[in-house]
């Protein structure tokens, strides 16, 4: 008999019908003699719900109070799913965040879990309780309440999996698995039995929001069995394992990641001078805006072109802070562009093979598609076009790696 930590997303728990069926699942699993903790997530749209309201209240919302109003939509998910598990005759029992307590930094909207206490949730478990938790909250060690950042539930999920040491962390969603890009944009992706944590890591960073990055770090370093799986449907979903040898597929590449929040800005005749690149983005950071892609281009009169992203919503701040850096250095000008996305391309097996970079500028040059910054690691390689061809671009690259067929 197993001890399984099992998250369900919003969309899983959206509908009391739905959050019915969750409890008929988590009770099956029970009745087989293994020990369960839910997570939940709020009922799909609930979370976007507290945001608009605090954005009617205070356009830039007080990190503290917002936290206090978004964790409010998990508390209600698990008082519904505990009813309806007692209602079966399970022994069940909710715990907010602070409740079981997961313990976090103060870094309100986006803070990191420090540590998980397991003490209830283990007594619990030992009496036969299932324990049902509270995703996406906790609080930090002076008792005030924290969310970790949007999709934040996989974290909680996979951090109480990390604690109490469970067989496996399955993470029930409206998808049956990870797939080679998202099934929204690309019809003909294809769901992946396994992929590395690394590549799954690199997906997530770069925009696959099937997974919060964090929880993956977590799995990642704590060596949770990590599983992606339908909520109402069978299915074995996708495994995120360590071992690149399983991936039997041999693929070039695994997947296909995008990111819409994306937004370039650049100052032009800059004079090229040792230090500018620290004098151009240190205002830039001292405002917390974090940088993305950077790229420096010297003209022929010594002057330079200095280019780099960062996220939409933090575009106009940049924009006033560089036309400040733009006067300060006597340099020509600043331009800028919200209308741009990041199409990136993961993968192991490109460590190993040359040619993919070309095999993807080529696809998107023969369907006229410019190409306006370029950035690479080891294992992915981001492209940022215009924002009208992300779908163009990302079934084009899924088409010229061939990712609806099994890799040979
Ligand atoms: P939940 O509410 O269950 O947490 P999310 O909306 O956070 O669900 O994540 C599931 C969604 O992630 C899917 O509906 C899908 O559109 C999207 N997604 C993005 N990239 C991928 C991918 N590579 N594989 C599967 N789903 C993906
Ligand atoms: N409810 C939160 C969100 O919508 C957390 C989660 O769903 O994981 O971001
Ligand atoms: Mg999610």
């Amino acid at each position: 008999m197993a001890l399984y930590v099992y998250k369900f997303g919003g969309t899983s728990v959206g509908t009391v019908d739905k959050i019915q069926k969750v409890a008929d699942k988590v009770k099956l699993a029970h009745d087989q003699g293994h020990k369960i903790v839910v997570v939940v997530s709020a009922m799909s749209g609930e979370t976007n719900r507290l945001v608009d309201l605090a954005e009617q209240m205070q356009p830039r919302s007080d990190a503290r109070e917002m936290d206090v109003l978004l964790s409010t939509g998990e508390q209600v998910t698990i008082a519904l799913l505990s009813m309806a598990l007692l209602e079966r005759g399970c022994l069940a029992r909710s715990y907010t965040g602070r409740q079981v307590p997961i313990v976090t930094d103060n870094s309100f909207t986006k803070a990191r879990i420090l540590s998980v206490d397991n003490t209830r949730l283990e007594a619990d478990l030992e009496k036969g309780r299932i324990a049902v938790v509270a995703g996406f909250q906790g609080m930090t060690e002076y008792g005030c309440t924290t969310t970790l950042g949007r999709g934040g539930s996989d974290t909680t999920a996979v951090a109480i999996a990390a604690s109490l040491k469970a067989d496996e962390c399955h993470i029930y969603t409206d998808v049956d698995g990870v797939y080679t890009t998202d099934p929204r944009i690309e019809p003909k992706a294809r769901r992946l039995d396994k992929i590395t944590f690394e590549e799954m890591l690199e997906m997530a960073s770069l925009g696959s929001k099937v997974l919060q990055i964090r929880s993956v770090e977590f799995a990642g370093k704590y060596n949770v069995a990590l599983r992606v799986l339908p909520s109402f449907e069978e299915g074995t979903g996708t495994l995120i394992t360590y071992d690149e040898e399983s991936n039997m597929e041999k693929a070039l590449i695994s997947g296909i990641a995008f990111n819409r929040d994306e937004a370039k800005l650049t100052i032009t005749g800059v004079p090229d001078l040792p230090g500018i690149a620290s004098k151009i983005l240190t205002p830039i950071a001292d405002k917390n805006i974090e940088v993305d892609m950077i790229i420096q281009n010297i003209a022929s009169d010594r002057n330079t072109d200095f280019t780099f992203t960062v996220h939409r919503n933090d575009y106009e701040e940049a924009f006033a802070i560089l036309q400040n850096t733009c006067d300060e250095l006597g340099a020509k000008e600043v331009k800028g562009n919200d209308k741009i996305v990041k199409v990136s391309i993961v993968g192991v097996g490109m460590r190993s093979h040359a040619g993919i970079a070309s095999t993807m500028f080529k696809a998107l040059a023969d369907e006229s598609i410019n190409i306006e910054l370029i950035a690479t690691s080891e294992i992915k390689i981001s492209v940022v076009v215009y924002e009208k061809y992300l779908e163009l671009a990302v079934r084009t690259l899924h088409a010229a790696f061939e990712l609806d067929k099994v890799g040979t």
